[in-house]
């Protein structure tokens, strides 16, 4: 008798939390409609420090990384990060596919006509990297005719193309353009100013690559969503609240060292 009555407490108690469960998460389902709980991010990992893998490893790691987490968190949204090729981003935001991509990615008059792109996060700029005995190559000047590496669909591969008579080779990712240049295969590559400097202090390029001439364009990065997205005015105030807050002085520091004020 006792044990039927125990039985009985137990299914009955059972039912209420059931229900109780059922009509709590009413009212967050209903907000789920609104702003979707997980952001689908796009990036090209292998632009260091903004976006990599450590070897053996599938992780997203980088400056952009640590950035869109925060922003994220601020958001309260679940970032999914995804790896794909640069130039395949822009067309996933639009087919859908993916809500925003972070990939050190320019801001640019083409690219804001595609899609929205969030306020500046990070001001960059393009150099051109050539091999340490390389004399010939002073700058972009000494360029004509020459063979230059870049990765597809970027700023990099832009200004290459540009270059007089040069030869373009486009790579999908960074590791074999810079592996081209190692192998010889072109005498220079042209790529963002801070990705470079850090494949020549802590990349493959210590030994045998160095930069020369000046910074060319200025170029600032920003974060792509589809346009008229409504999550480009949560993610630019998310942004200005992780400078205020100062996060974003302490990632920067992280990744970069002291902050440029
Ligand atoms: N900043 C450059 C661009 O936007 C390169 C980006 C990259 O290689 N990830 O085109």
């Amino acid at each position: 008798m006792k044990k039927a009555f125990m039985l009985l407490m137990a299914m009955v108690m059972m039912v209420m939390m059931v229900a109780g469960c059922g009509g709590g998460e009413k009212k967050p389902a209903d907000k789920a409609a609104e702003v979707p709980k997980v952001l689908r991010v796009g990036t090209e990992p292998t632009f260091a420090p903004f976006e990599f893998q450590k070897e053996g490893s599938k992780d997203f790691d980088g400056f952009d990384m640590d950035l869109i987490r925060a922003i994220g968190k601020q958001l309260n949204m679940k970032v999914e990060i995804q790896n794909m090729g640069f130039d395949a981003l822009i067309p996933a935001i639009n087919a859908g596919n993916i809500d925003a991509a972070i990939a050190g990615m320019s801001i640019t008059p083409d690219r804001q006509k595609a899609v929205d792109m969030s306020d500046p996060y990070y001001a960059s700029g393009l150099v051109v990297v050539v091999n340490k005995d390389n004399e010939a190559v002073k700058s972009v000047k000494d360029l004509d005719n020459k063979g230059i590496a870049a990765q597809i669909g970027t700023t990099g591969a832009e200004r290459a193309a540009k270059v007089p008579g040069a030869k373009v080779k486009n790579f999908n990712t960074n590791s074999e353009v810079f592996l081209e240049l190692k192998n010889k295969g072109v005498d220079a590559v042209i790529i963002d100013k801070p990705v470079a400097e850090y494949y020549l202090a802590q990349g493959g390029g210590k030994e045998t690559a160095k930069i020369v001439g000046e910074t060319m364009e200025a170029e600032s990065y920003g974060i792509s969503l589809k346009k008229n997205s409504p999550l480009t005015a949560k993610i630019n105030k998310a942004l200005l609240d992780l400078k205020k807050n100062g996060e974003y002085d302490k990632l920067y520091e992280k990744w970069f060292g002291a902050v440029k004020k």
